[in-house]
């Protein structure tokens, strides 16, 4: 995984100018700490769960990312989200470094007290690498605004000091940022709009087919309804619902929100099928806001979008880059399309060292001035060097990642004493 994800950044290496020694300095993550917890299961019993953390890189500032809880979680996916996360920030102008945490379980499995004692268990074996100015952590997938509210509070128990700043995704009533909720979503419409004139799409709204409809797949739904788009298809683990002339996409938040699937939606004309032919549907935009590895060098040539704006990390895997742009099929990349997300906990990390909170609308002004600012910088590299949307965000990311690091001396300056 890693040594895939590492391809694309090797690949921007060739349209930018940054010395060799210096992308060689991003091969591999600073530091990954690996532990076992014990948990103390309610019924007496002992568990030893795996659990990582990875500061991928730090040139840039205090290390940033979030902490998955997941059976599949591993030391090699640990690291390839805290490179991508190195990417996304650098991408995003943000002073900050790339890191990711997990733990091997199944939080299904666990009750509320179990998932407690188990995230300040995280905490705990994690304590030295973390701090408001070393590594900052956040919600991920299975962890939320109360995972990040424990693990506050223990902190403040190691560390003898209540430190707002150590962890963003919080509760508002405890320093959270307003609208940390629908930045991911909202950041990857605004991202779209900025790059449109960079991809080949029809003039007026666009009819995008959306694969995922949690946290951050509703929210963009919502916001591209706003702006005159239509939502024609939309997926979620169960299955599949499509209408030509759009989804009532808060009939199908309402159905979520109480338990219920997409396909329960009772729209006249609505059809129903299996989640895995939302790849497959007519559109102009696939927009792909569930999981990794959807779209492979295997299934690549199935799919009828103009676009793809990648919500989830690493959706498109990077076998089928080459596929996808045989086919003219531009893909709006991970580190540009969600970083919506990363750019609103920094703006919490903000208010907490200020000791102020934000009213919600000067949050989404940051948010929308980064967002934009990142995809023009992508837009720019892309006509300049006649290159993919994902080949010019790596390549910006690099420079700015790679000005950091040379800035504290080059092999040609040590050379030239
Ligand atoms: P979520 O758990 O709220 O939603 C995930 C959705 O995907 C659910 O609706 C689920 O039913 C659906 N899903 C699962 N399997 C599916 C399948 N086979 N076919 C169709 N749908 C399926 O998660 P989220 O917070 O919305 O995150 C989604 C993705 O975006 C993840 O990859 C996450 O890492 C990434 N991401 C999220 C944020 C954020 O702020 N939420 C930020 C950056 C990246």
């Amino acid at each position: 995984m890693l040594s895939d994800a590492r391809q694309r950044m090797y690949r921007a290496e060739d349209y930018v100018n940054v010395s060799d020694d210096l992308v060689h300095y991003l091969d591999y993550p600073a530091e990954t700490l690996a532990v076992s917890i014990p948990l103390r299961c309610d019924d007496g019993s002992l568990k030893q769960l795996k659990a990582w953390r990875c500061r991928y890189n730090s040139a840039l500032g205090p290390t940033k990312g979030g902490i998955r809880f997941h059976p599949s979680v591993c030391l090699e996916e640990v690291q390839t989200l805290a490179f991508l996360m190195t990417m996304k920030c650098s991408l995003m102008g943000l002073p900050f470094g790339g890191a990711k945490g997990g733990v091997h379980v199944d939080t299904k499995e666990l009750s509320a007290l179990e998932k407690e004692r188990l995230t300040r268990g995280y905490v705990r074996a994690f304590a030295r690498q973390l701090g408001p100015d070393r590594d900052i952590p956040a919600p991920d997938v299975a962890t939320g605004e109360r995972e990040m509210a424990w693990m506050v509070s223990e902190y403040a128990e190691l560390s003898g000091a209540i430190s707002p700043a150590a962890f963003t995704g919080k509760p508002v009533v405890l320093g959270g940022a307003k609208g940390r909720t629908q930045a991911t979503g909202r950041g990857a419409l605004i991202a779209l709009q900025q790059v449109r004139g960079s991809l080949d799409l029809p003039d007026d709204g666009l009819d995008i087919a959306l694969q995922g409809f949690g946290n951050a797949g509703s929210w963009f739904a919502r916001a591209a309804v706003k702006a005159g788009h239509r939502i024609v298809a939309a997926s979620d683990s169960r299955g599949m619902v499509r209408h030509d002339d759009g989804l009532d996409i808060e009939a199908i938040a309402n159905l979520k929100a109480n338990g219920g699937s997409v396909t329960d939606l009772r729209q006249d004309g609505a059809e129903t099928a299996a989640a895995d032919q939302l790849i497959t549907t007519d559109c102009d935009v696939l927009a792909l806001a569930a999981l990794g590895d959807v779209v492979t060098d295997e299934n690549a040539g199935t799919l009828a979008c103009k676009a793809i704006l990648e919500i989830a990390n690493m959706p498109v895997a990077p076998s089928a880059d080459e596929p996808l742009r045989q086919a003219g099929i531009e893909v709006v990349p991970d580190i540009l399309a969600n970083g919506g997300g990363v750019v609103v906990s920094h703006a919490e990390w903000v208010q907490n060292r200020q000791g102020l909170g934000w009213p919600e609308d000067r949050v989404h002004d940051y948010l929308e001035d980064r967002m934009k600012a990142a995809a023009s910088e992508v837009t720019t590299l892309m006509r300049e060097r006649d290159i993919d949307m994902r080949t010019a965000a790596y390549g910006a990311a690099m420079i700015r990642l790679c000005n950091a690091i040379s800035s504290k001396g080059t092999s040609e300056d040590f050379r030239n004493g």
